[in-house]
């Protein structure tokens, strides 16, 4: 164990501290510092997470697997809406529209079929 100075990956704050390496000084700091930067990368992860669930394919719902165009496409969304430059953010797919949004402390997305039949005699 040596005294390093470990460098917040997010917002840069450096602060003395003990460690076995460079490497797990600044891991440490990044993940304890104040400026939240580890507990965003999480809600983050997350949100990319529940991004790839709602794009799969569900036959039960009438909803086929997204293109990996559009799921990029929500998810440069929701990294925005995470990081406060927009509040809301609404797909039309043709097939499906998929909004993604903040509310509150959690961040949503809901996907829905605009699907429909008919039938005239
Ligand atoms: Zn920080």
């Amino acid at each position: 164990m040596d005294t390093y100075q470990g460098a917040c990956k997010y917002c840069g704050e450096i602060k003395p501290i003990m460690a076995e390496s460079q490497a797990a000084a600044d891991e440490r700091v990044s993940n304890d510092c104040a400026c939240g930067g580890a507990k965003l990368e999480e809600i983050k992860a997350r949100l990319m997470a529940n991004i790839n669930f709602i794009s799969r394919k569900n036959e039960e719902k009438a909803l086929s697997q997204l293109t990996e165009e559009q799921v990029k496409l929500l998810k440069r969304a929701g990294a925005e809406i995470v990081n406060d430059n927009c509040n809301k953010a609404v797909f039309d797919f043709g097939g499906s529209k998929v909004t993604i949004w903040e509310a509150g402390e959690k961040y949503k997305v809901k996907r829905t079929t605009t699907r429909e039949e008919l039938t005239e005699a």
